[in-house]
Parts: structure tokens; sequence; C-alpha cells
């Protein structure tokens, strides 16, 4: 997969934007309280993404099993017969499927979900504006994650502009993969930018993540070069990118060349959206593996530390022994 600019989704303010969550009060997504804007479609395909209803690019139906009270009212309304209510649960034709969402609409007992919405940047930008007293006491703001933002650039781009000219901080949250003119367009209007960084083998990274590691790199240095804060992100996942070898790479490419690295977060793996990829028909890779001991988590940041970058944090559910 290359990463030049995406195609389609632009043009003007009023180009609307996919968007599978806002969530309002989140303290991991940069600093203070903010409202998270999560965008749909993203270019990586990490065998750990615990967002897999962030991947696609179009509105995708979900089925929760725990609600339905086999009804069946959704068949009903099905105009391309993409549904049948079966002993093992519901089967949805996602050939057949267009997401107009008149299944969801029908069930009384919200058993089906559109995953995704279409907002103007205006519209989210509302949203997000709601709590701007809560922003301006904790010293938070909007952070416009996914996904990968920069697969909708000119939806964020004026989500993002519009933020900031209302006085909110803004904050960029980019897998890296993407290309270098989007990102610049899109560092406009953020203050901060949140950055993936994951495994530093090439051939690892392709791997696990489906993309080629140099523009992700080449990335963090034009970002770094920017003058931006950045709040690098790793996510620490079992037998994948847990090894010190791979922390201490990391902690090695922070330290020789992105020097506006204010923060290096370690996200230790969860391992609770095993029912979301079922939900999508997906396949859940990392089934069974166990969560990361707190001991090992903290050697990990204790090798991150070593590398001489201004503050390193961990987080994450890990298991008791
Ligand atoms: S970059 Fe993030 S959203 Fe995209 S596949 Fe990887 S974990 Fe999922
Ligand atoms: S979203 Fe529309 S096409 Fe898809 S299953 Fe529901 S009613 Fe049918």
């Amino acid at each position: 997969m290359s990463c030049s600019e995406p195609e389609g989704r632009g043009g003007d303010p009023q180009q609307t934007g996919v968007v599978f969550n806002i969530q309002r009060f989140s303290i991991e997504d940069g600093p203070g309280i903010r409202t998270t804007v999560f965008m749909k479609g993203c270019p990586m395909r990490c065998v750990w993404c615990h967002n897999p209803e962030g991947i696609a690019f179009e509105r995708q139906l979900m089925w929760f099993d725990v609600r339905c009270i086999g009804a069946r009212d959704c068949l009903e309304a099905c105009p391309n017969g993409a549904l049948e209510l079966g002993r093992s649960g519901m089967t949805i034709d996602r050939e057949r499927c267009d997401a107009c969402g008149r299944c969801a609409d029908a069930c009384p007992a919200r058993a089906l979900e559109l995953v995704g919405k279409d907002y103007t940047p205006h519209e989210a930008f509302q949203e997000v504006y709601r709590d701007e007293a809560f922003y301006r006491n904790s010293g938070g703001g909007v952070t416009v994650s996914g996904g990968e933002p920069s697969m909708q650039p000119r939806f964020v781009a004026e989500l993002l502009r519009l933020s900031k000219e209302a006085g909110l901080h803004t904050a960029l949250d980019t897998c890296g993969f993407a290309s270098g003119t989007v990102l610049e367009k899109l560092l406009e209007s953020a203050d901060m930018v949140l950055l993936d960084l994951k495994h530093m083998d090439p051939a690892k990274h392709l791997e696990l993540t489906g993309v080629e590691l140099e523009p992700v790199l080449e990335n963090a240095r034009m970002v770094s070069s920017s003058g931006r804060p950045v709040w690098v992100r790793t996510p620490v996942v079992p037998g994948c990118t847990d090894s010190a070898e791979n922390i201490a790479s990391i902690g090695r490419f922070i330290a020789e060349e992105l020097p506006s690295v204010e923060r290096w977060d370690l996200l230790a793996f969860n391992n609770t959206c095993g029912s979301k990829y079922s939900r999508l028909d997906m396949t859940w890779e990392l089934e069974g593996v166990p969560l990361l001991s707190a001991e090992a988590m903290e050697a990990l940041a204790e090798k991150a530390r070593a590398a001489g970058v201004p503050e390193v944090c961990w987080s994450g559910t890990t298991r008791s022994s």
C-alpha cells in the first residue's frame, strides 16, 4: 500500500467526514480532559488493533447478540435480504448489505448498530465545543484520532481549524503512515501530535502492520522538525512489539532524531476486543494471548527511560502475577 494523498473525501468546510465515535472526557489522548473524535479508515492492519471498527472507511453493521430478543423486525426492514437469523445467531450478508441502517432503526432492542456516521466539520465541532469549560479547567482540548485521521484530510483540517479558532487545544493522533503533504497541512492547526511507533525492524513492521516502516519514520522526523510537541505511543503486544530490543531501538530513534518528543507512552496489550471482531465478521488473531504483567511493563519502561526520552509512562490492564 502507498501513502499518497487519499482521493475523494474533500473539498470545502461542508465536506462530511465519517466518524465512528466521539468520546467525551477522554484522559488518554493528550493532556487534560479531552474529546476524541475517531475517524473511520486506516491504511494499517495491525494484528493487535483494538478498534477494528475504525479500519474500514465504509459504514458497517454490527450485531450485538446479548441485546437480541429475536423480534425479527430487522429481517422485514431490510430491502436487500441481507439478514438471516438462525439458531447460531444473525448472519449478515455483507455483499448485499449497503449499510442503509433500516434494520437498526427497526430493531426495538437496538441489537443492530451502524458504525460510522457522517458529520460536517461544524457539526463535529459543535459536539466537541460542548465541553469547552472542562478543557479550560484541565488544560485539555480536542484530539482527532482514528483509524487514521489523515485519510479524511479536508474534514479533519477544517475540524482542527474551527477548534483552534475557538481557542481549543488541538491534538492530531496519527499512525504516521500518511502523505507527508497531508500531514503538513493538518499540522497547521494542530498544537501537538500523538504519534505511533510500533516496531523498528522493517520486516516485522510490515508483517505486523501491513505497511512499510520507512514512511512512518520519515513522517516522524518531519512532524518533530515542525517543532510541535510530540507524544510517542507504542502498543506493547506480547510476541509482537514487547522485546527489550524493540523498545531500546525505538528509544534510540526518538533520542537521536525526534527532538520535540516530550513523552513516550507504552500501552499494554488489551485483549478485550474479540467481541468487536466477531460483530464485524473479522478474525481476532490474538485470541488467548495473555496480558502482560506489571513487572514486564515496568522493565520495558525502564529500558525506555534509559534512552533519555524526557518522560516515559506506561498504562493499561496487566495480569496479576
Ligand atoms: S494504526 Fe491503529 S487503527 Fe490502524 S490498524 Fe493499527 S491499531 Fe488499528
Ligand atoms: S443496513 Fe440496510 S442493507 Fe444492511 S442489513 Fe440492515 S437493512 Fe439490510
